[in-house]
């Protein structure tokens, strides 16, 4: 569903599309063991990163592809759509660097982040702050040249697999970002169970006086927030394009299923309230496809795209929602099994309909912003 995605290169897409269904067919059986187990499947990544699709936004003298949103979008929702690992945590985290990171950090970090052999994560949630930062308890304190980073970080996507990690911190300058690599004293990640988004587990990650030197620092002490701020309307639009991937995913397995499934004597896809639903399903999916490239190609223009955005992961929360209730709805109680592939589908939307922006904050935003002008425009 790319219909008015422009990539920088012609006839990109189909050759990307290939690509990625050639390595699901490859990784099929290692994929659905690391999905049951909670388990990251390195093997599978590192492939992904050879395709140039782990360091999509990285400049080719960094060792990246050097694409934009339009390629993020399509290889978020192939994704999505095959099951595949998501570079999404990769790509937060190769913005904040291209925008704050010093020539150094660039240097050293980027290449192994888009080969796909630098794991990467973003340590930014605890337990008491999820949807708001005001009350992050995680402090880094100066010590001589050093800072001291003390705090919980929980919901932590690739927190134990990690060899990276982006802590936000406050310092009385305010919230500040460090580079903080795995393995330092002080530093422990435990994995969490999570019903979706199995493929970059999550784990609560401790920070008990992580001691780091000032070059740790991404960006400026109190930058933090600007710092989170540039990447989060981007990383909405990979999570609606994972979302419309898994829309399309469990919409189609139940369709398959359900054309060839006689009862009496008819195919399930013969009853009309049946065909009502899919009918319904499809267009939520294309509307929120054509929203997405819409914000894609904002972004991609280099024009303002923060509403496009929100509505485009609104849009896809709820496609995919009314996809995996029409695929559960259509293949009846033979869905309703662990070793079919609907609920592990319905975890993963769950998953990205909180995660990155929930349903209601992303709402707030999207109502502010409408709410901020003095005459309602509508449509345009
Ligand atoms: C599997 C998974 C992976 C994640 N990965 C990461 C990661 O890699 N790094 C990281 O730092 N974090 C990560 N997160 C955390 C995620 O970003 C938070 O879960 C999210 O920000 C919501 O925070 P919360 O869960 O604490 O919910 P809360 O903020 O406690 O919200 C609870 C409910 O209240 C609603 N709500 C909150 N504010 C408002 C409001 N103003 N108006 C109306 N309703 C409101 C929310 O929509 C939600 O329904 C992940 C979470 C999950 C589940």
């Amino acid at each position: 569903m790319y219909r008015n995605l422009t990539f920088t290169e012609q006839g990109w897409g189909e050759k990307a599309v290939a690509a990625m269904e050639a390595l699901a067919a490859k990784y099929r059986q290692e994929l659905a063991a690391a999905n049951r187990e909670n388990r990251f499947p390195a093997e599978v990544y590192s492939e992904l990163g050879k395709l140039g699709h782990v360091g999509i936004f990285i400049p080719k003298e960094y060792g990246g592809s050097g694409w934009g949103a339009a390629e993020y979008c399509l290889i978020n929702e192939e994704a999505g759509r095959l099951g595949i690992v998501s570079p999404q945590t990769a790509v937060q985290g190769q913005k904040w660097l291209l925008a704050f990171g010093t020539e150094e950090q660039k240097n050293k970090y980027l290449p192994v982040i888009a080969d796909g052999t630098l794991p990467f994560s973003e340590s930014i949630s605890e337990k008491g702050v999820g949807s708001s930062f005001n009350s992050m308890e995680t402090r880094a304190v100066r010590d001589g040249d050093d800072w001291v980073i003390t705090g919980a970080k929980t919901h932590v996507n690739m927190g134990e697999e990690a060899l990276l990690t982006i802590v936000y911190a406050q310092t009385d300058e305010g919230l500040t970002a460090f580079m903080v690599e795995a393995g330092l004293p002080g530093y422990s990640a435990k994995r969490t169970d999570a019903i979706g988004s199995r493929l970059i587990p999550t784990a609560d990650v401790v920070f008990d006086g992580v001691r780091v030197p000032d070059s740790a620092l991404l960006g400026r002490p109190g930058q933090g927030m600007e710092t989170f701020l540039t990447t989060f309307n981007l990383s909405r639009l990979g999570n609606a394009s994972e979302l419309i991937g898994y829309g399309r995913r469990t919409l189609g397995l139940a369709i398959d299923y359900a054309k060839e499934r006689q009862v009496g004597s008819s195919v399930v896809t013969d009853f009309q309230a049946q065909k009502w639903a899919i009918a319904d399903a499809h267009q939520a999916l294309w509307s929120a496809a054509l929203l997405r490239d819409l914000a894609a190609t904002r972004i991609d223009a280099g024009e303002e795209h923060a509403l496009e955005t929100t509505m485009a992961k609104n849009a896809a929360v709820d496609a995919a929602l009314l996809a995996s209730q029409t695929a559960f709805n259509m293949v009846g109680g033979h869905a309703l099994y662990h070793h079919e592939p609907f609920f592990e589908i319905l975890g993963d939307i769950e998953v990205l309909r909180t995660a990155g922006g929930s349903r209601e904050v992303l709402r707030n935003f999207a109502a502010r912003r409408i709410l901020k002008s003095e005459t309602y425009e509508g449509i345009k």
